[in-house]
């Protein structure tokens, strides 16, 4: 057992102001890195980003990401990283019969 397993000073707990400040800047940098995405895909980055998408929203919006925002139905449709935690949750999946 080492030292800082003995510590027992409460950790400093978030306050709402802090919070706000932080997701403030969150959406800052969203909104700043959402002007180099296409904006056919950038209200679903927003979205996501600021939580207001449902997980299979924000799926699609990482899978668009990942792809570059590029030929992304084909792509993300033909994706072969099957270790992506995503994989099985992929949009634009053909379905089966
Ligand atoms: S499933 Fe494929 S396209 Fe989607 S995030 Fe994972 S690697 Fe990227």
């Amino acid at each position: 057992m080492n030292d800082a397993s003995k510590d027992t000073t409460p950790t400093p707990k978030s306050t709402p102001n802090a919070r706000a400040s932080e997701a403030s800047e969150i959406n800052e940098a969203a909104a700043r890195y959402s002007e180099s995405i296409p904006i056919k895909f950038r209200n679903l980055y927003l979205k996501a980003v600021a939580g207001k998408a449902s997980p299979r929203q924000t799926i699609k919006a990482k899978c668009q990401e990942c792809v570059g925002y590029e030929e992304v139905v084909s792509r993300v449709r033909n994706c072969s990283s099957l270790i992506c935690p995503n994989y099985a949750f992929r949009p634009y999946q053909e379905r089966s019969q």
